[in-house]
């Protein structure tokens, strides 16, 4: 896998499945295998009780945002849909918390890189909630 140039995008997910049910990492990536990706795509997750587990190598470029993969960061937080798979802002006080850690640690690597939601980039919903202007002053 190669490895990044540039980083000028920190790029925020959900996995897209009910609020309160926790999705693994080996669960992602089998999705994104299945998906033909080499791997997980994203470099973070951030799980229900704020547990942050690492995905793809960070160093590594990732798959999760068409067309900006190639100068991002990728994390995502498990949930983001409501029982009838609505998008829906499902992130627990402990995922709020900790996304806010970790793109705090993201920013002092890449001072340079801005923070957005997927939906920035494509017409989805992903990650439920509107991450550029929740985090404009990270
Ligand atoms: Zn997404």
């Amino acid at each position: 896998m190669a490895g990044r140039l540039t980083t000028d995008k920190i790029i925020v997910h959900c996995t897209a499945t009910p609020g309160g049910r926790e999705v693994s990492v080996q669960e992602i990536e089998r999705w994104h295998r299945k998906a033909g990706y080499n791997g997980i795509g994203y470099h973070y997750v951030v799980h229900l009780d704020g547990k942050v587990e690492a995905g793809r190598d960070e160093r590594q470029i990732g798959a999760h945002t068409v067309g900006q993969n190639h100068c991002s960061v990728g994390i995502c937080y498990v949930g983001g849909c409501d029982a009838n798979m609505k998008p829906k802002d499902t992130r627990t006080e402990a995922q709020k918390a900790a996304l806010l850690k970790l793109l705090k640690e993201l920013k002092q690597r890449y001072p340079t890189a801005k923070i957005y939601g997927h939906r920035d980039f494509a017409r989805k919903a992903c990650p439920s909630f509107d991450a550029k202007n929740e985090y404009k002053n990270l």
